[in-house]
């Protein structure tokens, strides 16, 4: 059987609500090494200064940007505008094309229910979805 993504056209169009910049129920911004120097580059900061002041350890070990005292991600503006967009993290770029979206029907209509962009605009390319999958599992390597 087809993998949903590939049975059905995923609409998508980001609103720029911000919503997925907030988080909630266990949602962390996961980083690798080499997102936290890019992002830590692009900010112009120390490490330590960077580390204190945008990351935290999960107490599964894990590095995660850090949230604000109201959920939403360290990196989020008043604006509502992320301030690191140029060198944002895989995660965030290629939202909400991961695995765990896209496999079932069930799985993209409960995170609809998070992402106003979903079932929004034009159909994405089956390519273009594919390609975001590549990128989150570079990640779980
Ligand atoms: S890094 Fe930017 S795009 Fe990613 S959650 Fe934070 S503010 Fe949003
Ligand atoms: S929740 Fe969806 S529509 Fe809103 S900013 Fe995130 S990706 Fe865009």
């Amino acid at each position: 059987m087809k993998p949903f993504f590939k049975s059905q056209a995923l609409r998508f169009e980001c609103t720029r609500c911000g919503r997925c910049c907030v988080a909630g129920n266990g949602y962390h911004v996961y980083l690798g090494r080499d997102e936290v120097a890019r992002i830590r580059d692009y900010l112009g900061l120390s490490t330590g200064w960077f580390r204190r002041r945008y990351l935290y350890r999960t107490e599964a070990g894990d590095l995660v940007a850090a949230c604000q005292e109201d959920g939403r991600c360290v990196f989020l503006g008043e604006d509502d505008r992320c301030r690191v967009y140029p060198v944002r993290p895989v995660q965030c770029r290629t939202y909400p094309f991961w695995p765990e979206v896209v496999h079932s029907r069930a799985a993209w209509q409960r995170e609809s229910r998070r992402c106003e962009g979903m079932d929004r605009g034009s159909p994405i390319p089956v390519a273009v979805i594919r390609a975001r999958l590549d990128e989150c599992n570079t990640l779980a390597e």
